[in-house]
């Protein structure tokens, strides 16, 4: 019967013991880390619910004025509000603050509330809040940007023009700037002619190749003959799309001939037969396929400073506010316009 039982002084019962107490230790360790998360969890998801239930700028002035978070937490609180779009709750909680915060970061506070405005829409709110800014501080390179941009938003480019000037005496790159904003102008301006428009815009373009986009696009708009007289043909590329849907009626031949990148586009879309194969892989396939499929090329455009894609042409990056940033990306995709005029002719 004794058999059946470990003595005290067994080795065997020792060892039992050792894993006995690393099982009840490692339960209870186990047992602690779910209940602290779980304890976490309610906390953070309680804390937060204050923000969700916050109804009004007194309710929100009263929790920061009880200090339970430090200055610099509630800036990094509607920093994340910003990042995710909530714009309601960052202008909410920065408004709040300029009510308490030190005169250290009032300025500092203004201005993300200013930049607050400016990404929400309320451009007239933001450009007072920039201006004030500026009364005290006029040498604060970003809030004149920020100013530039507002005016550039209103389609007062006499003013934003006017910032460049102080951007300049801070040793600010405004060359791009100026061009963009000269272009902008002349293309709103409402009392000049399209000839002026278009003299105008090649005259800014003979002086700075910059914004090559943006000026042949409207060339290749109001006046394609005019375009392929001064486009510069290692430029194609950069007018891809463009290129592509400019009228077959107003298609430069000998142009086209004379240009390998053209050759290939224009082979690709089916209106010439001047190539058999192409480097871009998409008009390589278009070229093989002639026409027997309805395939045609999409066009994204991706900002080459901050990486965003976007579906449509840009001239200023509305992410990171770059001019002239924009990168043509092709993908193949089925021709719906085609399917639609061919369903429309067998109709007839
Ligand atoms: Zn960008």
């Amino acid at each position: 019967m004794n058999g059946l039982f470990l003595e005290f002084r067994d080795p065997l019962f020792s060892v039992i013991i050792f894993f006995v107490i690393i099982f009840v230790i490692a339960f209870f360790s186990y047992w602690w880390g779910t209940f602290k998360s779980k304890r976490d969890y309610r906390h953070l998801n309680k804390f937060l619910k204050q923000f969700n239930a916050l109804s009004s700028d007194n309710e929100l002035n009263v929790l920061i004025r009880a200090g339970e978070l430090s200055e610099k937490s509630w800036l990094l609180l509607a920093h994340s509000y910003f990042k995710s779009g909530d714009y309601e709750k960052c202008i909410t909680i920065y408004s709040a603050l300029l009510q308490s915060c030190n005169e250290e970061n009032y300025k500092e506070t203004l201005f993300l509330l200013g930049r607050t405005y400016f990404k929400a829409g309320f451009l007239e709110r933001a450009k007072q809040i920039f201006l004030e800014i500026l009364k005290n501080n006029p040498r604060t390179p970003q809030v004149l940007y920020y100013l530039l941009l507002v005016y550039e938003y209103m389609r007062d480019y006499k003013s934003a023009l006017e910032v460049l000037e102080p951007l300049k005496e801070l040793h600010k790159d405004i060359s791009a700037d100026t061009v963009y904003l000269k272009c902008l102008s002349t293309l709103h301006d409402t009392k000049i002619s399209i000839e002026e428009k278009t003299k105008r815009l090649l005259k800014l373009y003979e002086n700075s190749h910059q914004l090559t986009y943006l000026i042949f696009e409207y060339l290749f708009r109001v006046n394609p003959e005019l375009a392929w007289k001064h486009l510069d043909n290692s430029q194609s590329e950069l007018l891809s799309d463009i290129l592509w849907h400019v009228d077959k009626k107003d298609l430069d031949l000998d142009i086209i001939a004379k240009n390998g990148y053209l050759r290939e586009l224009y082979t690709a879309r089916g209106d010439v037969d001047l190539a058999t194969k192409s480097s871009i892989f998409e008009f390589d396939i278009l070229i093989n396929l002639k026409k027997k499929a309805s395939a045609t090329i999409r066009f994204d455009y991706v900002c080459t400073s901050c990486k965003r894609v976007y579906p449509f042409a840009f001239y200023r990056c509305t992410n990171c506010h770059a001019i002239d940033t924009s990168r043509i990306e092709y993908t193949l995709t089925k021709d719906y316009h085609r399917d639609f005029s061919e369903e429309n002719n067998s109709f007839q």
